[in-house]
């Protein structure tokens, strides 16, 4: 390169970085991800977190944002999340697949990613797009280029599903599939397929309600799995399992997944296998909840149901065993935009409020490899959330939000 072209760009960029945005934000306290920071505040210049501290001294040009009663924390990191389904109770997830259009989706998908961000979930692991096949690598695609907003989003793409498991089901014809099926040899070629498509995460159903009178059995076996996480390992990405029954669990682990989605049969047993393997627990808490009012229980009037019983005993055994759980509602049973019901039912199944803070910020962050996010820290991405009150105090300000922060950019809800 030429020495005046090497100025000119040296001049170019100085001047970028002389208008670069800086924005002082000082809330009554930080939750950095890890604890919390009474009377700290923190600067963020473009996209990125320039520092934290209790004092700092900024340059004159700098926009200063007093938030009294507030407190500042990253971003929450959705863990289990559908951007192409909305409410069961609306219409069926059969419904859904079988009868909306792809274009009725990705209109839905648009406005649920929005309702996510203005309710503080700045990236959002996408764990299936049941049936409208890539759609959710093509919406990711379409927010890089800013056409529409919305949080980062972590795509599992088609999902993979033994032959026959999954649904819809249809006895007069051959239905389309909620997600891709393959079994034996033929799962390296498909997840290889999947990756070509622009996958981050693969996602496979280790069990189904496909056994006798629909209960939920295993589907691949651990050498399949094995093949599975082999294959998608050497592109250097990770493999979430859905699984409930403790076969399938029992399963997955082994065969080497990194999570494990929903985990209703999980025991002492296997929860000290998970922690074993360093395989992390998304208990989807809210989901199952959401179902059991959609067939008619009310909460706070009915005896609680058995699978809903069933459900905290093993949360109860999971926090025990020490395994990792992270934040993961299955959002879009229920609607988008409540994502934080999830983090409500984690505290009331057990968990302390700051270890319910963490696992939406910090360990999900950390079991999604998210570099630079999940964190208030100088360096990373000014993916920020202000909400009203204390969260430590009464968890219920994670839905009283009063500012959204996007890489830096200002959202008001
Ligand atoms: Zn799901």
């Amino acid at each position: 390169m030429h020495w005046r072209f090497h100025l000119v760009l040296i001049l170019l960029l100085g001047s970028m970085l002389s208008r670069t945005q800086s924005i002082l934000l000082i809330p009554d306290r930080v939750f950095d991800g890890e604890s919390f920071l009474d009377g700290w505040q923190v600067l963020v210049q473009g996209t990125l977190i320039k520092e934290i501290k209790p004092v700092i001294s900024v340059d004159k040009g700098t926009t200063i944002l007093k938030l009294p009663g507030t407190t500042l924390m990253p971003g929450m990191i959705e863990g289990h999340s559908h951007i192409l389904l909305h409410p069961y109770d609306e219409t069926s997830w059969n419904d859904q697949v079988l009868t909306e259009s792809r274009s009725e989706r990705v209109l839905r998908a648009a406005l649920h990613l929005k309702a996510s961000l203005m309710a503080g979930f700045t990236t959002l692991r996408d764990l299936g797009t049941e049936g409208v096949d890539y759609a959710d690598v093509e919406i990711k695609q379409a927010l890089a280029k800013g056409i529409l907003i919305g949080p980062d989003l972590i795509c599992a793409g088609r999902a993979i599903v033994a032959t026959g498991s999954y649904g819809p089901k249809s006895m007069v014809f051959s239905s389309p599939r909620g997600a891709e099926e393959a079994d034996g040899q033929d799962l390296i070629r498909v997840v290889r397929d999947q990756i070509g498509h622009g996958v981050d995460v693969i996602k496979i159903y280790a069990d189904y309600r496909w056994g006798p009178f629909g209960a939920a059995m295993p589907t691949f076996s651990i050498e399949e799995i094995k093949s599975i996480v082999e294959t998608a390992a050497s592109s250097g990405r990770r493999v979430v399992a859905h699984a409930s029954t403790k076969e399938g669990m029992r399963r997955a682990i082994l065969g080497g997944v990194s999570t494990i989605e929903h985990g209703d049969e999980g025991d002492a047993e296997i929860f000290a296998l998970m922690k074993k393997f360093k395989v992390s627990l998304c208990p989807t808490l809210a989901a199952g909840e959401a179902i059991m009012s959609y067939k008619g229980w009310e909460k706070n009037t009915d005896s609680l149901p058995d699978r809903i019983k069933a459900k905290m005993m093993s949360f109860k055994l999971a926090l025990q065993s020490g395994v990792k759980i992270i934040f993961g509602g299955d959002v879009g049973v229920f609607a988008h935009g409540e994502n934080a019901r999830e983090l409500l039912l984690m505290k009331e199944y057990g968990m302390t409020n700051i270890e319910v803070l963490k696992t939406a910020t910090s360990i999900n962050a950390d079991v999604f490899g998210l570099d630079h996010k999940g964190s208030i820290k100088p360096g990373y991405l000014a993916d920020i959330v202000i909400v009203m009150g204390h969260p430590g105090e009464d968890l219920k300000a994670v839905q009283s939000i009063k500012l959204v922060m996007k890489s830096g950019k200002i959202l008001q809800p």
